[in-house]
This record gives C-alpha cells, structure tokens and sequence, in this order.
C-alpha cells in the first residue's frame, strides 16, 4: 500500500501563533499561565503547554486575581474582557488575527447600523466569540435556513466563520443574497482552511481512502474530512494511530493523508509509521509562508 501525503497539511500560521504565546507568556511571567479555553483544538498541544505549566480554563471566573491569562486563538467575546479587568488579570490575546478581522468587521457594520448576519456553526468557540462583539442573526447551514427572519432583514452584511466549508458556505451565502440581493458579502473563510480544503480535493482524487488526522472539536478537521467524503471517498478523522481501524485498510492500494491547522505534524508521522506503508510520497504545493506578528508586549 502507498501514502500520499498532501501539502499544505497542518499548523496554520494563527495557531503557531498561539502556541507561541503560550510559551513565551511563561518564560517571561513564569507558570502558572492561565489559558481561556484550549489554546488552540488539539490535545497534544493544550497537554503539551499544560506541561510547561499552563493551566486551561472555560471561565474567567475560575483564574485567581492578578493573574496571567492567554486568550485563545479563537477569539473571545468583549464580556470576557470585561471580566478579566474586573479580576485584574492581565490579558495576553491570542486570538488569530483573521479572527478579529471578522470582530472589526461585525463593530464596523453595527457602526453603520446593518443588519449583521453571521454565518457559522452554532457553540462553536469561534462563533461565540463573533456573536459576542454585537447583534447578529445567526446563519448555521447544518440546521433550518431561517428564511422568514432574513426576509424581514433591511441593509445585510454578511460574515463569517473562518473554519467552514467553502462549499457549504458559498451555498449559504447564495441562498441569503437570492432573499436579500444587496447584502454586503464578506466571505471570512481564512485561507488555511481554503488552502487544506482545496489540497484534500486533490488527495482524494487519486486515493481509495483519507485519513485526516486531528481532533474531533476541530471545526477545520471536520471539514477536510466532508471534503473527502463529498469526492465520494471514505475518511476518517483520527486523532493519532491509537484511533487506526485497521479494516478500514484492506484492500486499500493508496491512503492519502492530511491534517488540520492545528494538528501538530508528530502526529502524522506516527499514523505514516503505524500503517506501515510501501512508500510515501509528499504531494501538492509549497508550505505556507505566511507569519503573524506576536502581541506587541512580548515582542519586547
Ligand atoms: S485556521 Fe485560519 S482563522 Fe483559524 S487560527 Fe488558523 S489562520 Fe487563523
């Protein structure tokens, strides 16, 4: 059996970021460091920091006063914020910067007294964190289409989440311009998740099987695997080899393999190394070269 491997797989340029953060918070304050929610959706990587004396949380209620605290990459709501000066802990945002990017976009167009339409995964963190900034109706593909509430909606915009399906959402985003023509558009979707959605088409065109290796709570895991599924190839979303089902494999001549952004790489190599293939071939394009400036108080 064969591997094919695709580029660009894992770390986003956000979530190394993040992890970034995390370490550098705690070399210059010292542990423990208080995390709101995990870093980034992965546990290797919240065990890994939680290791070097990182301690997560879901509410800023649990972190003792004059704490430290890292805000996670995927944006939280401004009430968290409030809540962190009321505790007099110091913040450290780790937000990804497209994520504010949708934040900015959401106060600018309540700013010009649009309606905001919003569309995400409902209870995800990132879309907690984006309904939090103002009012916005709520757009989830998944569900019910809540076409009588866009209907009554006078000067849209449109945003997004940034870990969806550029399938699904593209759809989405037809169905509300089809009811309501001169929305404003904004497609949020970051390019990542475009990017790793648009190299597993690829994979799974020329594979009998895709393996997507990453967490379960990843939003942008989720979605490559949807995307295999769609090409009409099965896959699976395992977190490592202690999740290989060994059946899936039979009679299997190539498995292709990739990982979400915030699948640490270690991870792909074991399940190359479990599965145990006759060769391994590494396809697709170059790696990412994208980089984001860390907060401007620990650059110093
Ligand atoms: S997936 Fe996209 S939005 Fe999320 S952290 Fe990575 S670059 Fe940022």
């Amino acid at each position: 059996m064969k591997v094919l491997v695709t580029n660009p797989r894992g770390f986003c340029a956000g979530v190394v970021r993040a992890i970034d953060i995390v370490e550098i918070a705690l070399k210059k304050f010292g542990a423990p460091v208080y995390v709101k929610h995990q870093i980034v959706h992965n546990p290797d990587v919240v065990n890994d920091v939680e290791t070097q004396g990182a301690i997560t949380v879901e509410n800023i209620e649990e972190i003792p006063e004059r704490s430290v605290v890292v805000f996670s990459a995927h944006g939280s709501a401004p009430d968290d914020y409030e809540k962190a000066k009321k505790r007099n802990l110091k913040v450290i945002d780790a937000t990804c910067p497209l994520v504010t990017k949708v934040h900015n976009e959401a106060k600018k167009y309540s700013n010009e007294k649009k309606s905001i339409v919003l569309v995400g995964h409902k209870g995800h963190q990132e879309v907690k964190g984006t309904m939090g900034q103002t009012d916005m109706l709520l757009v989830d593909e998944r569900k019910n289409f809540p076409k009588d509430k866009i209907k009554k909606l006078k000067n849209v915009a449109v945003i997004s989440q940034t870990t969806l399906s550029v399938n699904d959402t593209a759809k989405a985003i037809n169905n509300i311009k089809e009811l309501v023509p001169d929305a404003v558009i904004r497609n949020d979707i970051c390019y990542a998740t475009t990017n790793r959605q648009n190299a597993t088409e690829l994979l799974a065109e020329k594979c009998d099987l895709v393996l997507v290796i990453g967490a379960n709570n990843s939003s942008n895991c989720q979605r490559l695997k949807d995307v295999a599924k769609r090409m009409g190839v099965p896959s699976h979303l395992i977190l490592g080899p202690q999740e290989i089902n060994y059946d899936w494999l039979k009679n299997v001549k190539t498995v292709g393999i990739t990982s979400g952004a915030s699948t640490p790489e270690k991870m792909v190599q074991e399940v190359i190394k479990a599965i145990k293939p006759e060769s391994v071939e590494y396809i697709g394009g170059p790696p990412e070269k994208i980089t984001f400036k860390l907060p401007q108080e620990l650059n110093q």
